[in-house]
């Protein structure tokens, strides 16, 4: 199993995937966006946790890569919805930023540019996916085709139960090209989005992420809890599940999906390849190199002097 499980003393007292997947009869309405379920501790304990996990999930993602080097496919996708301000950003920078930046590959999405209006929604998210030994993160993602576009009535008609259709089977499909797709979406409290977007406000140096359009959806809130509401109703399948965080507290959010990658990572197993020469051989070579310098070293500086070219 990817995770010890304190029985006594802090930490994770059941495993993040189970207490925060969404079941059956799963209600929004009910959800404590300030909870931390399932970890014992406060904030010292989640951030020392999060520092020993950053470890492992590096190790993982090296060994996954090192596994595509050997024609593997194996990728994996972490698809993050959430309110403006819900701490999206934060999880790329300081989840990922654990990893080796050559193994994580972060796409946003934003309003679709001209191109991407003139494709299909699920266009532009397929050529975003990670490459084989890759961690990709979606900060935003299809999953907007399904609520600010529904919430802004941006499409005629009634599509959605098409769509959550569609996004199901493409969900499949990318399933078995081999990348395991782990949703999250990071739940915070109206109350606790209006003091990030104040101090947004505050600082000159948090302008540039404050968009008078955030206040626009804002007044909307129902509006997407309700659709929100209605995509994890109809896209939580058994293989990619969604898990709703409570994200109040970033130190949570932050530790319960580095917890989600590790134990995603850890039940896929990754394994170093074999190698792809004779290693014995190989390190016969490289003693006699090794050899041949230390000889070289126990000359005299005299003998050695005499053979330098001259000029030099
Ligand atoms: P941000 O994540 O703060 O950079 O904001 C990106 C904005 O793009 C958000 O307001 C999203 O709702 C919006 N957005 C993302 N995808 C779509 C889409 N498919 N159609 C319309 N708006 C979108
Ligand atoms: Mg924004």
């Amino acid at each position: 199993m990817a995770l010890r499980i304190a029985r006594h003393g802090r930490g994770w007292q059941v495993r993040p995937s189970d207490i925060l997947r969404v079941g059956p009869g799963f209600d929004l309405g009910g959800f404590d966006t300030s909870a931390t379920p399932g970890f014992d501790g406060g904030k010292a304990a989640g951030e020392a946790a999060i520092a020993t996990l950053g470890g492992r999930l590096s190790e993982l993602q090296e060994k996954l890569y090192a596994e595509s080097r050997a024609g593997g496919s194996r990728a994996v996708l972490l698809v993050l919805q959430g309110m403006d301000t819900s701490g999206k950003g934060g999880i790329s920078r300081h989840v990922l930023g654990m990893v080796d930046p050559q193994g994580v590959q972060v796409r946003s999405f934003g309003v679709p540019t001209p191109e991407e209006r003139r494709h299909h929604y699920l266009w532009r998210i397929r050529r975003a996916l990670p490459r084989a030994g890759r961690i990709g993160v979606f900060d935003r993602s299809h999953y907007e085709d399904v609520l600010v576009v529904r919430v802004d009535g941006l499409v005629d008609g009634d599509p959605w139960l098409e769509r959550y259709r569609e996004i199901e089977r493409f969900e499949r499909q990318t399933e078995e090209a081999g990348i395991t797709v782990v949703k999250c979406a990071l739940m915070i409290s109206p109350d606790e989005q209006l003091a990030r977007l104040a101090e947004r406000l505050e600082r000159p140096e948090k302008f540039w992420k404050y968009n008078p359009s955030d206040i626009d959806a804002r007044e909307r809130w129902d509006d997407y809890m309700h659709a929100y509401q209605d995509v994890f109703d109809h896209t939580s399948t058994p293989s990619a599940p969604w898990h709703v965080i409570p994200a109040d507290r970033k130190w949570y959010a932050r530790l319960a999906v580095t917890q989600l990658l590790v134990d995603t990572l850890t039940d896929m197993n990754p394994s170093w390849p074999p190698p792809g020469f004779d290693v014995s051989a190989e390190r016969a070579r490289l003693g006699a190199l090794l050899t041949e310098r230390a000889d070289a070293d126990r000359e005299p500086p005299a003998s050695r002097r005499k053979g330098r070219r001259k000029g030099r």
